[in-house]
């Protein structure tokens, strides 16, 4: 296939948002919708003379994903300051860790296994780090290739990020979306992450082709805007190459508005960041005891996940894959089938009408008003024969929009229906009058009556009583006899 060739490494930084405090300071971290510079102190501002102290829970979150991507763990965190100048980062040094000048990042050498059009695929992870969120700029003018000024907000700054970096063993912008669905939802089984929250998940994407320059494309903010950043730059290398250019390494940024990569920098040679251990914090031990402990609290993950809900639920291996890919999918799917057993029709309502009415609405899970009793009251009805599989995909997204009730629903309906004589005569009188033709032919054919009461129910949308209907017709009917 001509994707060969195609090399591609992700880099990925990932909120622990469930953290209740920063990474090196008691600051909370639900800065999100906040004033600017209000959600800050002396340590994540970098003011002089002030000390960082760790967040525990930070190093225990980033163990259970070092055991959960198969990596080995070092049995010491060692900080490192990582040296830069950019608005964003008050101390000129970001909090990091490094592998090199004698210091190992958390761990090192994790895998990762998925599946890809049915194939399974390894991919490797090279390391994972824990290090600081810098602060946030904003583009008032435009955005960051526009904007004649920057603000600068350090509400984010010292936010705890997991940095996650594979080796380049991916070959397609499918390959990227499969790794990265699989990988977030390890990490939100973990419960130590909602990447719906803005900001939460940003990926880098390293990707050179046929020995080309590697280009590294910065700060793609979702799974689905990897994939098409990589097949925009698949397809912008592969152009460069067929006109006999070089591709140059670069940096390039990627525009989510217009869909395509921007050149930001040339590369000329690796940044220097004069890495050196931060001198303010302590290597910190991670004992045998402390591996022990988190392990024994690691949360079902997905593999496992996938496996019980076959066995479980007997769904088959790919409903209860595309289940567990999305987490609170899965959990929405358990709840339902406490309440209702037909556990195949549950998965199909959920992973083809619900999820694409979902994704139209453009909701995140948290937007998502459907409960568990109302989808289960809802394919209750189905199997009742109360309402039919059309009217359910009817009321779906009234339920997922709006949380209705299907009963209530059906109700209001009913009272909707159009009984009004007066109202229906006119329109029964304007079908006979606009299909003469069919009107005549009714009176000496009782069949042809059932024509001219479909228009009724077609102008009325389904909403006309049919026996009031039928009624009317039969009348008019009579009087255009009458008057002939
Ligand atoms: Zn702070
Ligand atoms: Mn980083």
């Amino acid at each position: 296939m001509a994707e060969s060739g195609v090399k591609i490494g992700l880099e990925i930084h990932v909120q622990l948002t469930a953290l209740k405090s920063k990474l090196f300071c008691s600051c909370p971290t639900d800065y999100r919708g906040k004033p600017p510079n209000t959600n800050i102190c002396p340590v994540c501002l970098g003011l002089p003379g002030v000390l960082p102290v760790v967040n525990r829970k930070a190093i225990e979150y980033a163990i259970m994903v070092a055991l959960a991507l198969n990596c080995k763990l070092s049995n010491k965190v060692v900080f490192v300051r990582k040296h830069y100048f950019y608005p964003d980062l008050p101390k000129n040094y970001q909090i990091s860790q490094y592998d090199g000048i004698g210091s190992t990042p958390l761990c090192r050498d994790g895998y990762l296994q998925i599946r890809v059009n049915g194939k399974n695929k390894v991919v490797r992870i090279r390391r994972i780090n824990i290090e600081e969120d810098p602060g946030r700029l904003t583009y008032p003018t435009g955005d960051i290739a526009t904007s004649r000024y920057s603000l600068v907000d350090y509400n984010r700054s010292g936010i705890a990020l997991l940095e996650i970096v594979t080796e380049p063993d991916i070959h397609t912008p499918q390959e990227a979306r499969a790794f990265l669905t699989k990988l977030v939802s390890i990490l939100e089984h973990l419960g130590i992450t909602d990447i719906s929250l803005e900001g939460a998940f940003r990926v880098d994407a390293n990707i050179s082709i046929g020995g080309g320059g590697r280009v590294e494309v910065k700060n793609i903010g979702s799974i689905k805007d990897v994939e098409r950043a990589l097949s925009y730059e698949i397809l912008r290398q592969r152009s460069i190459v067929a006109k006999g250019g070089v591709v140059k390494r670069e940096t390039r940024h990627w525009d989510s508005s217009k869909r395509i990569t921007v050149s930001l920098r040339v590369k000329e040679t690796e940044e220097d960041y004069r890495y050196f251990p931060d001198p303010d914090l302590p290597p910190i031990t991670i004992s045998d005891e402390l591996v022990k402990q988190v392990m024994e609290r690691m949360p079902e993950l997905p593999d496992h996940r996938i496996k019980r809900f076959m066995k479980q639920y007997g769904l088959d291996e790919y409903r209860a894959t595309v289940l567990v890919m999305e987490k609170w999918l899965a959990d929405l799917f358990e709840s339902v089938a406490k309440l209702y057993s037909n556990y195949k029709r549950i998965a199909d309502l959920l992973i083809t009408d619900f999820m694409r009415w979902v994704n139209e609405f453009r909701l995140t899970p948290r937007d998502v008003k459907a409960t568990p009793q109302v989808l289960a009251k809802l394919l209750r009805l189905l199997d009742q024969g109360v309402i039919s599989i059309k009217i359910v995909k009817e009321i779906l997204p009234e339920i997922i929009s709006k949380g209705v009730d299907p009963e209530d629903y059906i109700k209001k309906k009913r009272l909707t229906r159009i009984a009004d004589e007066e109202y229906l005569r006119n329109i029964v009188r304007e079908i006979i009058h606009k299909n003469r033709k069919a009107a005549l032919d009714a009176l000496t054919n009782p069949r042809a009556i059932n024509y001219l009461i479909g228009m009724v129910m077609k102008q009325t949308r389904g909403r006309a009583d049919p026996s009031i209907t039928a009624k009317l017709v039969r009348e008019e009917l009579a009087r255009l006899k009458e008057e002939k």
